[in-house]
Order: structure tokens, then sequence, then C-alpha cells
């Protein structure tokens, strides 16, 4: 095995993490700033990436049973003002249309923060019986929030995502769906397709979404050992169902308020993928989710050497591998073998003269930088299963540095200093509200409550046994 060879374009990690996220952002290609403030400019290397989470996704929502839905862009802002805590909560990062068409509106209407509310006056029309329960709606869609320290992919003021929005006859049905949601799309894309570890939880009172009863979260460790929020759903209890009047017949007849959830993941995603699995030579793309998982580099413009490559990148996409070629034999080898080890491609397979002469071709997987030759004819039957094994490799490395970087405390000391290299397990009787606010003071937070064998707690679960993940954040 050989240390990827660092390309000086980029800072190290162990110098200036923020830094070198920033170098790959630029020199891998993936995202610009936009010319308002927190904005973004999502480039294609990227927006492929982020298609195949959509779709990814998008597949688990619906084996989950919600369908998609579009709603508008502009909400009234009346509507916001409904659920009390929801409004007080959104209302600084609201940006506020007052002017439209050339006159002053009438009313402002908000850009969608989130659109809870805009669901909750179509579902008081869309929900009449127990029989149109329940009711699962996505939507993907953009929305805005004027975010404070935006950060590219991590907290930009307009971003990309899906939200779920259902209505449920009862407390449980819709307790269950979100735990569903939670663990069966979000859990295991994030494990199964991105190949990042996450612990699942429920937020403190302090960290819960504005106007929810309970907030579950998916927590993922970045490289330099701080958290990053994956994805969250809400049940909202019958909060939203007062304030907007959603209600059902029962089967006896009787008016009953609907329990009501809410879930998202967004572009965030992006940039958690860039900083739990990228190294010094930039990104590593975990197989499942590359737009392209083997690029078949053609090193010499000799006709055999281009032709060979053709054919291989035809029957690797044959046998399913998403594999492309790159003939760009007037570029010298070594300097677009940088370039896609710095857009984190998978497996490099380097096709040759002299490796033709000995009639196979060199592979180089991203995630170890092993480098080793392939026999022609067996390049289509290894790669499949190569790159399912690069799947758990990086799974399990993840899994490690979380392992490593998690210490054990019982005390507000210990867990502060603890939150400085990585993951604090705390009980959360040692820290409870108190010891919460401490941490914050010093930009550490309470990431997630969770029973002591790492489940999301559920009602049944008394607090004294809950286990407090403690870190710093991004
Ligand atoms: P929320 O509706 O606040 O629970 O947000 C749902 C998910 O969207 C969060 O879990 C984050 O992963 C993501 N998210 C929230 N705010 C931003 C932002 N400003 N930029 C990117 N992603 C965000």
């Amino acid at each position: 095995m050989t240390t990827p060879k660092r390309p000086s374009v980029l800072a190290t990690q162990e110098a200036d993490f923020p830094r070198w996220y920033q170098d790959v952002l630029e020199k891998a290609e993936l995202a610009d700033n936009g010319p308002v403030r927190g904005t973004m400019v999502i480039r294609p290397y990227a927006y492929g990436l982020w298609e195949r989470m959509q779709a990814e996704v998008d597949a688990r929502i619906k084996a989950a049973g919600a369908e998609n839905v579009y709603l508008p862009l502009f909400i009234p802002q009346s509507y916001l003002q409904r659920e009390a805590e929801h409004v007080e909560g959104f209302s600084p990062e609201l940006a506020v249309v007052t002017h439209a068409g050339g006159k002053e509106l009438t009313e402002p209407v908000v850009v969608r923060p989130t659109s809870e509310t805009l669901f909750g006056e179509l579902m008081a029309k869309w929900v009449q019986s127990h029989r149109d329960l329940p009711m699962l709606l996505n939507q993907w869609a953009n929305v805005v929030r004027w975010e404070m320290r935006p950060r590219v992919f991590l907290r930009t003021t307009e971003f990309l995502w899906q939200e779920g929005h259902t209505a449920h006859a009862t407390r449980q049905d819709a307790t269950e769906y979100t735990l569903r949601i939670h663990l069966d799309v979000y859990r295991d894309f994030l494990e199964n397709v991105l190949a990042i570890p996450v612990l699942v939880g429920a937020k403190t009172k302090r960290e819960r979404f504005a106007g929810a009863i309970n907030t579950m979260t998916c927590e993922a460790m970045m490289g330099d050992g701080k958290a990053l929020q994956m994805a969250t759903s809400h049940e909202l209890g019958q909060n939203f169902a007062k304030a907007f009047n959603i209600t059902y017949t029962d089967s006896a007849g009787q008016v009953q308020h609907c329990w009501t959830t809410s879930w998202g993941s967004s572009t965030r995603m992006v940039g958690g993928l860039i900083m739990a699995h990228g190294d010094d030579a930039g990104l590593r793309v975990p197989p499942r989710v590359a737009a392209v998982q083997a690029v078949v580099i053609a090193v010499k413009d000799d006709e055999r050497t281009l032709s060979t490559a053709r054919d291989l990148v035809a029957s690797l996409n044959a046998a399913g591998v998403r594999a492309r070629i790159d003939a760009r034999t007037e570029q010298g080898f070594g300097r677009r073998a940088t370039e896609w080890e710095l857009k984190g491609v998978p497996l490099r397979i380097e096709v040759g003269p002299r490796d033709l002469d000995a009639g196979q071709v060199t592979v180089v997987r991203r995630d170890t930088s092993e480098k080793s030759p392939l026999p022609l004819g067996e390049v289509v039957a290894t790669i499949p299963s190569l790159l399912e094994s690069m799947h758990e490799d990086m799974l399990a490395a993840a899994r490690q540095r979380l392992a490593d970087r998690t210490i054990e405390a019982t005390s507000v000391d210990e867990a502060l200093e603890g939150a400085m290299t990585g993951f604090v397990r705390i009980p959360w009787k040692a820290l409870g509200e108190g010891g919460e606010r401490t941490l914050n003071e010093q930009a550490v937070t309470v990431r997630c409550l969770q029973t002591p064998s790492g489940q999301v707690p559920g009602v049944e679960d008394s607090a004294d046994d809950l286990i407090a993940i403690v870190a710093r954040s991004y």
C-alpha cells in the first residue's frame, strides 16, 4: 500500500481542516459561492452526487409509502404566525417579500424556510375522514433560511432538500412512522449508500425543531472529530393540527385532531460526504453514490490503448458499473491521475502499452491507494465485487474512527475536554439542562440523547437512563 501523493493545491487536514474543505470545493470543482452572501452554485460534479443521493433517498421514501407533491415557494406571512413556537424559531431566518410587480404587497409573503404551515393548510382541506389517513407526502424543493454563519453545502441560505409531511390518526402511528423514516430512509441511506455511520437519537428540548414535540436526528463524525447533523425527523404532535385545524372524523363519527410529522435531509449531505471521507489528496467518493465509479485512463495516444480503454468502458457499463473513459492523452498522465484522485473517483483503471504487452491493466483504489495489476480478461468480473468491498471497507473505517474518537465522561468538565477531539458519551442525568447550557457557552452541544444501547429513546424510556452524545459541530 502506498500513501496518496498529495497535490500541493490542498491544505492538509491536520494543519487546517476548514481550509482543506474550502480547497476541495474549489479544486475538485464542486461549488462556488453565489453572488448573494450565503448562497452557493453547485457545479456539475457535485450536482451529480446530489442527483444520486436524491434517487436513493427518493426510492426509500417511496418504499415507506409516501408520494411526491410540489407546493409553491411563497407562503403568506400570516400562515407562519399561526403556530407560536414555529414563527418564533424561524423569524430571524426569514426572507420576506414586501414588494412585487412594482407595488407594495398588501400581505408580505415569505420565501419558504420549510413548509409545515402550507402543508398544514392543505391537509386541513385534504383530510376529512379516518379513511384519508395516514396521509404521506414528500416534496423535493429549495428553501431559504437567512443563516448567520453560512458555509457551502453545510449551512447555506438557500438549499435543496426533501421535506416529508404526514398526518396520522393516532400519536402511536405518527411516532412509529417517524421512526421508520428515520431508520429505514435516513440511517439506511447514510450507512448503506454514503458509507457514513450515524448515531441516532432524540434532540434535547433546547435543540428541537421549532414547533415539534420530539426531534430525531442522525449525527455523523467528520474527519476532524466534529459532528454534523445529517437528517432530522420531527413528531409535531397536534401542534400544527390544532393551529391549522387538520381534523378527521373517526369511525364513531367523532371529529378528532390529526397527529402530524415532518422530516428532512438536504444538500448538507454533500458537505458531510466530503468531510467524512475526504483525505489530504481530496475527495473519496463511496462507490454506491459515485456518478463515476471507475475511470478508465488511456495512458498513451496509440490505437491499441484507446480501443482497449473504450472496450473496457463498454463492457463495464454493460456489467452495471458506472465507468467512463479519460482519453485526454494530450495532457500528462500524472496530472490526469491527480485530478481523478482529487475528485475521489473510487477506481482508476490505467491502460497503457506496457501493461497491455503483459495482458493486464493497473487498478488503483482511491480509498486505500492500493495499486495492483489485473489481467485484462478479469476486469469485468472483478470490478463490481471490488466496488462492493470498497463500500464495506469505507464504512468500517469510518466506524473505527467513530469508536476511536469517542470517550466516556461523567462530568461536564470531562465532557468539555473530550469534545475538543471527538464525541463524548455522558449520562444525561450527570449533565442535565444546566450542564447543557455550560457546554453551549463553549460552543459544544448535546448532539442527541440515546438509550444505553444506542437506540432512539421512546416515551417509555426514563430520562435518567439516557446517554447524551456531546461534541463540537458544524
Ligand atoms: P430542519 O427542518 O431544521 O429539521 O432541517 C432538516 C435538515 O435540513 C437538517 O437535518 C439539516 O441536515 C438540513 N439543513 C438545515 N438547515 C440547513 C442549511 N441552512 N443548509 C443546508 N442544510 C440545512
